[in-house]
């Protein structure tokens, strides 16, 4: 179902029909076969789909994903997000994504390069017109991001390149940036506690999860589990996270690290304050949404509370902070990017982290505001202020 199609968005957009109609269908979704050799006898062909949801607001911004799960239901899903995220933060860009439906796990950096290319290949004319600009998802990164790069040679056609040719110092850090001061705004926000001693539990130990851990550590946040593919940790005095990041940089997976074992059903319910999903989509659903113990929920990856899950929490009092809110400061930290390749100005870490916090910042107060106002969840008055967005875009391009 199109997170377009929730009653609190057909409630919004009452009288605006042409507004439902076109947020209900992405402006265009692109079904590929990528063909890669693999060796000069072996042809491997891949399903890859491109979604640009919504450019109503600028050029369609959002990630590559490869990863064997993906769908076109997906990538479209994400794409919408996209178009939420980007809309909620001010950040004048539209809604795309694309997804390639391969085990990155069995991919070396030479597969990801060669795959890269033939995507180019196929959508050269939407990144070269600036029309879709990509950045790293689940299983690609810097490296991938600078093969789109060579291919192209315009510095603002893709980011999350790595520093030194393009990239943004910063960027790498971003996403997890925003998901951790998102759990600490939440939390003296909606908890009414300092985040400093906080019990928190992070699913996923890639790009987001390990950063949003590190930052939360920083602050002063216990942090008591930590996941990946392979299980999880529990460590009830708290995770050293500096020495988790350069253990996992080493062996590539938490599981050895101190602590006990546990699986990631178990982590999603373990003892904590603040539980931060940052793995993959839908893994709180009806079935295990009663059992999550924490008090506040930051959806760090994207998609991971289904709507049951989420209509268990509101009975609950479980406050849930939005993905296309907390998850935001890679698209944020993009923006700048973006920005910096067409001036050519640079800009430091700190300035980056800074414009994230004061981004989130604004729009989680906008978002707290209008929930009180309306009673509203935080996801319901999320959505409701990024479809306002949208929707005069849309009215003021003359779509609708
Ligand atoms: P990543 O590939 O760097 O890391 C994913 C992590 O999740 C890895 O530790 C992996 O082992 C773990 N994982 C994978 N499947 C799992 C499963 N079934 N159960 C538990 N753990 C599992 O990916 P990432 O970039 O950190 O992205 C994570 C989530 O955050 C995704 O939903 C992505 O769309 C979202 N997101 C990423 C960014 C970004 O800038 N990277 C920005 C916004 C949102």
């Amino acid at each position: 179902m199109s997170i377009f199609d929730l009653d609190i968005i057909k409630a919004e957009l009452e009288g605006k029909e042409n507004a439902k109609k076109l947020l209900l269908k992405a402006e265009e979704k692109k079904i590929i076969n990528l063909n890669i050799w693999v060796d000069n006898k072996t042809l491997l062909v891949a399903d890859a789909y491109v979604v640009y949801h919504n450019t109503s607001r600028g050029p369609a911004k959002g990630g590559i994903r490869i990863d064997k799960n993906v769908t076109l239901e997906e990538t479209t899903d994400l794409a919408e997000r996209m178009t939420l995220k980007t809309a909620l933060t001010g950040i004048p860009f539209g809604g795309g994504k694309t997804g390639i439906r391969l085990d990155s796990l069995k991919l070396d950096s030479y597969m990801k390069k060669e795959i890269m290319k033939e995507l180019v290949h196929i959508i050269r004319g939407d990144l070269a017109s600036g029309y879709y600009i990509p950045a790293p998802d689940m299983g690609t990164g810097p490296k991938e991001m600078a093969s789109i790069y060579g291919e192209l040679h315009i510095p603002e056609c893709v980011t999350g390149k790595p520093i030194g040719i393009g990239g943004l110092p910063g960027r790498r850090e971003a996403t997890g940036r925003s998901v951790s001061f998102s759990a600490a705004y939440g939390a003296k926000k909606l908890l009414k506690k300092d985040i400093k001693g906080l019990k928190v539990a992070v699913q996923g130990f890639g790009n987001v999860g390990s950063w949003t851990a590190y930052f939360l550590h920083e602050m002063g946040a216990k942090v008591v589990a930590v996941s990946d593919v392979n299980g999880g940790l529990y460590n009830a005095k708290g995770i050293d996270i500096n020495k988790l990041m350069a253990y996992v940089d080493k062996n590539r997976f938490v599981k050895g690290f101190d602590g006990d074992s546990i699986t990631n059903e178990e982590l999603l319910e373990v003892e904590a304050d603040i539980l931060i999903p940052a793995a993959c989509e839908n893994v709180i659903t009806s079935k295990n949404a009663a059992k999550v113990k924490a008090r506040l929920l930051v959806e760090g990856a994207n998609g991971p509370t289904s709507q049951e899950a989420d209509e268990i929490f509101e009975n609950r009092g479980v406050e849930v902070i939005p993905d296309f809110l907390a998850n935001a400061g890679g698209v944020i930290a993009s923006y700048i990017e973006w920005k910096s390749a067409k001036s050519g100005s640079l800009t430091s870490a700190q300035e980056v982290f800074e414009f994230i916090d004061r981004t989130i910042e604004k729009s989680f107060t906008k978002l707290l505001l209008l929930a009180k106002d309306r009673k509203l969840t935080n996801k319901e008055a999320g959505l409701v202020l990024a479809v306002k967005e949208v929707t005069s875009a849309m009215e003021n391009r003359g779509w609708i």
